[in-house]
């Protein structure tokens, strides 16, 4: 038996909706996708919700609608996927880098001594899907008059304080991309509050036009569009939406799946002390989007010699989340630079394989394989 560390949730009722979509012979954005923005709204509880073709094109349409421009600077981790900091990167602002806490969220009290005349925005992550502190960053950007920006690619399905992940703040993107918890094969949305945030993010991802495709196209009268400002292609199919439509329906029923398998894994892991565990703390809900744990270095086995002993069992794992300051690409520019936390948690973690469905001998397997290794 063999475990692979993920595998996307997709049915036949999935495939039968991108299936329908095409045959309709409409298959660019158009109502699929619109249905799909108004659901995804309803569930979050945001006024407004805008679909984009990734995560990395909704951050980057989030980075222009807050005006962040060449010699500006933005707060982000630098322990996230590479997206997050080259979405800053893209309008010319520099990305600062800011450490993690245990929970691979990023350390409020480590950003409050990075803010400078130049910041202009804070960039959260909620990292695999754990919910970072929004209330405490809400805050301290009122204080400085900063914009919050969350990257919430992992975190659909999760809540903050009761309310799920897209509702609190004005600038909060998701992605769909197959290793998150529910997929459009690629796909974001970005879920905002603020009418003319909602209006500009529409006009950016599609060329700057002033009407769009579906209103031209069913109107009596002829329409011309102009296009206001130079945008980008950065639009969801209707395929693509048509399988998001189903696969949002399905969300809290696997968010609630993964759980369970969570927990089976927290109860069977709690007594090794070589692992520690990210916890939830009150009023924190995750999607469990990835199941991670960090191998103490101080014990027999290091992370890296632990990857391979799960390899050799038939166990899938991956590293724990990247530091990005330590890639090529940010390498040079990032001299100097040292954040002993985040590169202390990126280079002794791990991550499980957890997916939907996961029988409970794949469950019991990766269980008994990580007691054997730890002999306990
Ligand atoms: C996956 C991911 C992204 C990028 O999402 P895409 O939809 O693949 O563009 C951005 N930020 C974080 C934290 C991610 O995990």
């Amino acid at each position: 038996m063999k475990i692979p560390i993920a595998k996307p949730y997709l049915t036949v009722e999935d495939a039968q909706s991108a299936y329908d979509t095409i045959l309709t012979g409409w298959v660019t954005q158009g109502p699929r996708v619109q249905e799909l923005e108004e659901n995804f709204a309803k569930y979050v509880g945001s006024k407004y919700a805008v679909a984009v073709s990734n995560c990395t094109t909704a951050l980057h349409l989030c980075m222009i609608v807050a005006a962040i421009k060449e010699g500006d600077e933005v707060i982000c981790p630098s322990m996230s996927f590479i997206a997050t900091a080259n979405s800053i990167k893209y309008t010319g602002a520099k990305p600062v880098f800011a450490e993690v806490d245990k929970n691979y969220n990023i350390d409020i009290e480590h950003v409050k001594k990075l803010i400078t005349s130049k910041t202009k925005a804070i960039l959260i992550v909620h990292q695999i899907g754990m919910p970072a502190d929004i209330d405490a960053f809400t805050q301290l950007c009122k204080e400085k008059k900063l914009i919050l920006i969350e990257d919430a690619a992992c975190a659909v399905g999760s809540s903050y304080k009761e309310n799920k992940i897209g509702y609190h703040s004005d600038l909060v993107c998701f992605s769909f991309h197959p290793r998150k918890v529910i997929t459009t094969g690629d796909g974001g949305m970005i879920t905002t509050g603020r009418e003319d945030y909602y209006n500009r993010l529409k006009l950016l991802r599609q060329h700057g036009m002033s009407v769009n495709d579906r209103v031209r196209h069913t109107s009596e009268k002829i329409i011309f569009e102009e296009h206001l400002e130079v945008g980008y292609n950065y639009r969801m199919t209707d395929i693509q939406a048509a399988v998001g439509i189903k696969q949002l329906a399905k969300l809290d029923m696997i968010v609630s799946e993964r759980r369970k398998i969570a927990q089976h894994y927290n109860s069977a892991f709690k007594t090794v002390s070589q692992i520690e565990i990210p916890q939830e703390k009150e009023g924190y809900f995750t999607n469990y989007q990835s199941y991670i744990i960090l191998i103490k270095p101080n014990g027999k086995i290091s992370r890296n010699e632990f990857m391979q002993l799960m390899m050799d069992e038939g166990v899938a794992t991956r590293r724990g989340v990247m530091t990005t300051h330590r890639e090529p690409a940010y390498k040079e520019e990032c001299v100097g630079i040292s954040l002993p936390q985040s590169e202390y948690y990126s280079d002794n973690s791990v991550v499980l394989p957890l997916y939907y469905p996961m029988t409970k001998e794949e469950i019991e397997k990766v269980i008994s394989v990580v007691k054997k290794i730890f002999n306990f």
